[in-house]
């Protein structure tokens, strides 16, 4: 992992982008980065009331920029100054469980991802049951195997699960875990490269693996040069009897904008869903990372916060993680105030569910016109430029596919999507755009 103050300036370098100039000078840039370990950035703030109101309103944005300098699950914990001589007298405090993991580059398979430690619910058991199967015997029973549900839930882990048991069990066949971005990435860089020789390297690398893991497939909709690639990759791998992988975070139905013969082969697989987990799924996820992480922690407690976590499983561990931090600068047993601790944290972070009607709201506040205008049919520019910039936050800040958000405004998702490329584009080069961008999503946040 990075050192802290690369870790910080690259986030700062982020922010500086999200956040209006003002507010970024006066809050963010205040901010010092302490450490960073476990998994956890802990930041500084001059005082207790500067660490409240970083809180509320940029915790979201700058977990946000942390999650883009570093891959792995981080978090981030903000404490006043005047509670630091405490974490400097415990950062002797040994890392615990990843640290191997990240000291390596990029490690394409994760270890910390394997069977022995998914926890099996009723929420993930036919997921659970194929991938073994799949790990058992690839190529042969289920193929492809297609696995999908929200974020957070266990699809990554799992897939990997089989990568790693693969290549323990039957160590001379060639495993390969990509997600779908990468995959784009080295597709469109072997174009550029060897023009002409049909990206042959390319071709080899993922045509003569045994068992190919893709992830977030969802990310090719609409990307159709990357979706007759994987077509092609599809069928020279099946042809020859070759395991194939695929998670998405929503069912092979429901990515939009795919290839009629890309969307057959995902719903010709094997399709397995994880689900939310339920109460008593949490808990013993709560108490096998617990356990796994060497600490103790009181059934009464982990029930606490298992009953207090939405079903975002990656949420979380974020919470245990804090819990676990907070138990040790305060060298006290995990105890219900600093479950609470930990918690109000999370709550700050989750701001409770956005809509698109408070997103719609803001921009409205924020131009000072009306709902009716927005949603209606008039054209002129200073209607038009709010709902486009609405469509364009909509899409960013909520998790719902283009002709859902096109309703809301009684149009075709094409009208989002150009909406959407249009924002994008402004964000870029026009700064009263990106103002307004930043102000508006830091109203919907701070709520
Ligand atoms: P997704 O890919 O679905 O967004 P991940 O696979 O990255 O989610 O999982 C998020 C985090 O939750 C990971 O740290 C993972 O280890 C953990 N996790 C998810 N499901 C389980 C489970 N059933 N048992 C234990 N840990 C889990
Ligand atoms: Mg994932």
């Amino acid at each position: 992992m990075k050192d802290k103050e690369t870790v910080w300036q690259e986030m700062l370098s982020i922010l500086e982008v999200e956040i209006n100039a003002l507010s970024f000078d006066v809050w963010v840039k205040k901010l010092r980065p302490l450490k960073v370990e476990d998994n956890i950035l802990v930041l500084t703030a001059p005082t207790p009331e500067h660490k409240t109101e970083v809180m509320q309103r940029y915790l979201p944005l700058i977990r946000g920029a942390m999650r883009k300098v570093s891959q792995s699950p981080v978090e981030v914990i903000i404490l006043a100054e005047d509670e630091i001589g405490e974490v400097e007298q415990n950062s002797d405090v040994k890392p615990s469980a990843n640290e191997s993991v990240e000291a390596k580059e990029q490690p394409v398979l994760n270890p910390k991802y394997n069977f022995e430690n998914f926890v099996v619910g009723g929420c993930n058991r036919f997921a659970y049951a194929a991938a073994r199967a799949v790990a058992d015997n690839p190529g042969t029973v289920y193929n492809p195997l297609f696995i999908y549900g929200g974020v957070g839930l266990g699809k990554t882990h799992i897939m990997q699960a089989i990568g790693n048991a693969v290549r323990m069990s039957m160590s001379n066949l060639k495993v390969l875990y990509v997600s779908s971005e990468t995959f784009l990435n080295e597709f469109v860089e072997s174009i550029q490269k060897d023009k002409g020789v049909k990206n042959q390297a390319f071709r080899e690398k993922y045509r003569g693996v045994d068992l190919l893991m893709l992830d977030d497939v969802q990310f090719m909709s609409g990307k159709e040069k990357m979706q007759e690639e994987i077509f092609n990759t599809f069928e020279a791998l099946q042809n020859a009897g070759k395991q194939m992988v695929f998670a998405s975070d929503r069912p092979p139905q429901d990515i939009r904008d795919l290839d009629a013969r890309v969307r057959s082969r995902f719903s010709s697989s094997l399709v397995v869903d994880i689900q939310p987990p339920d109460l008593e799924t949490r808990i013993a996820i709560l108490q096998k990372k617990s356990q796994d992480a060497k600490v103790n922690i009181a059934m009464a407690q982990l029930e606490y916060i298992a009953e207090r976590v939405s079903s975002n499983i990656r949420e979380m561990e974020g919470v245990l993680t804090k819990v676990i931090f907070l138990s040790r600068l305060h060298e006290r047993k995990v105890d219900f105030e600093i479950c609470r601790e930990a918690l109000n944290d999370y709550r700050v972070q989750e701001c409770d569910e956005i809509t698109a009607d408070e997103i719609i709201e803001c921009t409205c506040r924020y131009f000072n016109i009306q709902k009716a205008d927005i949603v209606g049919k008039r054209k002129n520019k200073e209607i038009v430029e709010p709902r486009q910039i609405s469509m364009y936050l909509i899409n960013e800040l909520m998790n719902i596919p283009l002709t859902a958000i096109g309703a809301f405004f009684g149009r075709e998702y094409t009208t989002v999507m150009h909406a959407r490329d249009k924002v994008s584009a402004l964000v870029v080069s026009d700064t009263k755009v990106r103002t307004a961008v930043n102000d508006i999503k830091a109203l919907v946040l701070r709520k």
